[in-house]
């Protein structure tokens, strides 16, 4: 796994604040990983790292290796993370809820700049986050999970067009839509609880919540039925969910 990560695969996470170790330089940081993994000499970590931190929108890279995380806006140091991930010139890139942490202009910044990375370096970008707005804006393909399981999943236009499970139906509904949702208008909202996921569970996790749950709901294994080309759900009343 060691040798996996960082070199096939790479992960981002949510708050950079946390994620980078205040106590070491950005230079340090960066470079520890390749220096490791591909044996390269310190001027040659140095070098990479000056040219990720470029890559991300850095400015003055050489310069700041030296200087330690206080001295970065939250936006730079989410960009410090993008680019340490980028080190090892990952295949894969996990980013996880990258933007929550940050302001809303900022995170739009972030999500151009992993846009154009992933064109750039044809890298595969797996994005998981609660945000809609951020998925409907930058991913080709969608998984919705729920109480670990994928429910539902579909290219990204045709989710939005079609949602078909009763749960990625009710994330869709709760979203205010402007022009369209009435001011001081209540929005509607998925009743209930997340189960807990401890111990077994049989049929569908998600019948306590679901309103058209019934007894076949609650047998093993819920059926995978496709709604339609590259879509599909999981769900034991797919007919009565596409009508
Ligand atoms: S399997 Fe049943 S409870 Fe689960 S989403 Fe489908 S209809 Fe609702």
């Amino acid at each position: 796994l060691a040798k996996l990560r960082g070199r096939d695969v790479a992960m981002i996470f949510q708050d950079p604040t946390s994620a980078l170790n205040p106590t070491l330089t950005i230079g340090r940081q960066l470079t520890e990983g390749v220096m490791r993994h591909e044996n390269l000499t310190r001027k040659e970590a140095d070098a990479r790292a000056i040219e990720m931190l470029d890559r991300v929108g850095i400015a003055n890279p050489a310069a700041r290796l030296t200087q330690y995380p206080h001295g970065f806006s939250g936006g730079q140091r989410q960009r410090i993370m993008i680019a340490s991930a980028l080190m090892g010139r990952p295949k894969l890139l996990i980013a996880d809820e990258p933007t929550t942490a940050l302001d809303v202009t900022i995170q739009a910044q972030i999500l151009t700049l992993l846009g154009q990375l992933q064109a750039d370096l044809g890298l595969s970008l797996l994005l998981i986050t609660h945000d809609l707005g951020v998925v409907a804006a930058i991913a080709n393909d969608v998984a919705v999970m729920y109480a670990g399981r994928i429910v539902e999943r579909a290219p990204a236009a045709d989710l939005f067009a079609t949602p078909r499970h009763p749960y990625t139906k009710g994330l869709l509904a709760a979203i205010p839509v402007p022009g369209v949702t009435a001011r001081g208008s209540a929005l509607p909202a998925i009743p209930g609880r997340v189960p807990g996921l401890i111990g077994t569970m049989a049929g569908c996790a998600f019948r306590d919540r679901c309103t058209i749950a019934g007894p076949e709901c609650a047998v093993d294994p819920v059926p995978r039925v496709s709604a339609g080309g590259a879509q599909f759900i999981e769900c034991a009343k797919a007919s009565e969910v596409a009508a």
